[in-house]
């Protein structure tokens, strides 16, 4: 859950779609929306963590989708709308890690499977959600974007190219989206989170040892020394900004790349 005391207080009736919540970031962003008393429309691609989140926490819906396919994102859009009746924030969240190694020994696949899912699957998302922010907008005054970056989107990181590539793309993307939708009302932020701790950071940090023949700890220990407090940050860490941005105290934050990365001063 979202840590006490942390979580913004939100529009009564509140409606947001999280993209990616069955787990990670967007489960503990769902979490704290739930607790805020938001009404919450997920997908997932994965159907087994998409179940386990639906049958753990009360009041939230969602369907199976995966976020790079048109025709998927269009059928979540269409469940989601109907069932909330409106949007007043749209959490794009998915991104996947994508391939680790120097870029003339990656897969074109592999590549292209990274910036679909991280970058056109944003797009895919976002050209859904406009229509309904700008509806909601139009009413209240406010509606809200929340894009998820990566410190990896503010600093170059070797060996992760496509990933770094993609969440470069997402800043430029939303920078973009805030001048064009400011004067609808719509504010549009990034989120630039450094290493979370789990069990993504530790398949990535397992394949950048692979691929730089280093000890895996090193490559843990070289994690954190990059960061001033010397730590990794939470899956929780991110979902209280994540509710701040979609808080009307966050009245004025638009156009940004918040980095939550407990002082990251560069990548591994
Ligand atoms: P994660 O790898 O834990 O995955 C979370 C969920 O995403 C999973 O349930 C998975 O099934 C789902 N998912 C994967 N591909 C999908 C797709 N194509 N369509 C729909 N759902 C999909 O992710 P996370 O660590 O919670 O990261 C969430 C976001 O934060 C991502 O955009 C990620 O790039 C970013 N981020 C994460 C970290 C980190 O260290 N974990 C750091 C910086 C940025």
């Amino acid at each position: 859950m979202a840590q006490d005391g942390a979580v913004a207080s939100l529009a009564p009736g509140f409606r947001v779609m999280v993209s990616a919540g069955a787990s990670g970031i967007g489960r503990a962003a769902v979490e704290g929306f739930v607790r805020a008393g938001a009404r919450v429309h997920i997908c997932d691609v994965d159907a087994a963590a998409l179940d386990k989140c639906l049958s753990e926490i009360d009041g939230v819906a969602g369907m199976v989708a995966d976020v790079s396919d048109a025709d998927a994102v269009d059928q979540w859009f269409d469940v989601a709308l109907d069932h909330l009746g409106g949007l007043d924030a749209m959490i794009n969240n998915a991104g996947i890690a994508g391939p680790t190694g120097p870029l003339e020994t990656l897969s074109d696949e592999d590549w292209r499977r990274t910036i679909d899912v991280d970058v056109n699957g944003m797009y895919l998302c976002t050209k859904r959600a406009i229509p309904a922010l700008k509806q909601t907008a139009k009413v209240t005054g406010d509606a809200v974007m929340v894009n998820l970056s990566s410190i990896a989107g503010k600093f170059g990181f070797p060996y992760r190219t496509p990933y770094s590539a993609a969440k470069w793309g997402v800043v430029g993307l939303t920078q973009s989206l805030a001048c064009e939708l400011g004067p609808f009302g719509i504010r549009v932020n990034a989120i630039q989170p450094g290493p979370v701790a789990g069990e993504r950071i530790e398949h990535v940090i397992a394949a950048k040892a692979e691929a730089t023949g280093r000890a895996v700890d090193d490559v843990r220990a070289e994690f954190t020394a990059n960061t001033s407090l010397g730590r990794f940050v939470s899956a929780e860490d991110i979902a209280n900004m994540i509710l701040f941005l979609c808080s009307p105290q966050a009245r004025n934050v638009s156009g940004q790349a918040i980095a939550v990365c407990a002082g990251s001063t560069d990548m591994p």
